[in-house]
């Protein structure tokens, strides 16, 4: 059971409440060890001034939120590439862990699955190897299958780790509990991967009847998740990074006062995680 020191506060949790000066204001007056923010949320102050607050305030960076998205243009143009390299600079910036990847669906337009998951792999290795220059891993976050056609085409703990291993060194996995509890093969991929590869570890809960698929996320202990089980399996192989508390919440969450919010995910951390 993590205490507030051992987890992290990715922003999307209280993306509606906070900016991220409050955000980090918020984890330092709650115990809170870490902070992962949305590239949105780094924008608004520039990442020289978020590095500095982050620093002043003592909090790790679990990871920067995100970059990818390389099908968005039916080609791996420019624009992509460049935007993904801004993105390692503002993570090299922030002094971020690694920089998680949503890596996009598939081709607008078609239904090439197969070429999507090409371009994917080919924007993941150009990212990797500027990022390879910083020493900054690269990690793959697997999203739902659900999500296969509008975000990521990478599903499966274990098609991106058969993408780390055709890469090689400085890349591994964001496993996201939303994402991957569903997987039979949780275990067993989470043991190949091994510590190296796991590079972070993001928790929320799966509500058994839930309402939305993107916005619906549930605090842990609020749904069907076995997160105590998941993390044993990551602990058991060396991760001993922080666990990172990624909450999309419509309707309840980003609703609360973000003190509420931020009380109650230690508490959970404490009684659920
Ligand atoms: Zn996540």
């Amino acid at each position: 059971m993590p205490t507030a020191a051992q987890m992290s506060l990715n922003t999307a949790t209280v993306k509606e409440q906070c900016n991220l000066q409050q955000a980090i204001e918020g984890c330092a007056r709650h115990g809170i060890g870490g902070i992962s923010p949305w590239r949105d949320k780094l924008q608004e102050c520039g990442a020289d001034e978020a590095s500095k607050m982050i620093k002043d305030h003592g909090l790790e960076v679990t990871g920067l939120c995100r970059g990818g998205w390389f099908t968005a243009e039916g080609s791996l143009t420019n624009a992509v590439l460049d935007d993904n390299k801004q993105a390692v600079d503002e993570a090299v910036t922030i002094g971020a862990n690694c920089l998680v990847m949503v890596v996009g669906g598939v081709l607008d337009g078609t239904t090439d699955l197969q070429s999507s998951h090409q371009m994917v792999e080919e924007g993941l290795a150009k990212t990797l190897e500027y990022a390879r220059q910083f020493n900054l891993p690269i990690a793959i976050e697997p999203l739902h299958p659900m999500y296969a056609a509008d975000r990521a085409c990478v599903n499966s703990m274990r098609h991106a780790l058969d993408i780390c291993d055709r890469l090689g060194d400085g890349i591994g996995v964001a496993l996201d509990v939303y994402h991957v509890w569903w997987d039979v093969e949780l275990e067993a991929q989470i043991k190949r991967a091994g510590k190296d590869r796991l590079l972070a570890f993001h928790v929320c809960d799966w509500h058994k009847n839930t309402n939305d698929l993107l916005l619906d996320r549930g605090m842990m202990g609020d749904g069907v998740i076995n997160i105590p089980l998941i993390r044993s399996w990551v602990e058991r192989e060396g991760y001993d990074g922080l666990t990172e508390v990624e909450i999309f919440s419509a309707e309840k969450w980003w609703k609360e006062d973000a003190d509420l919010v931020m009380r109650t995910m230690v508490e959970r951390g404490l009684s659920a995680t």
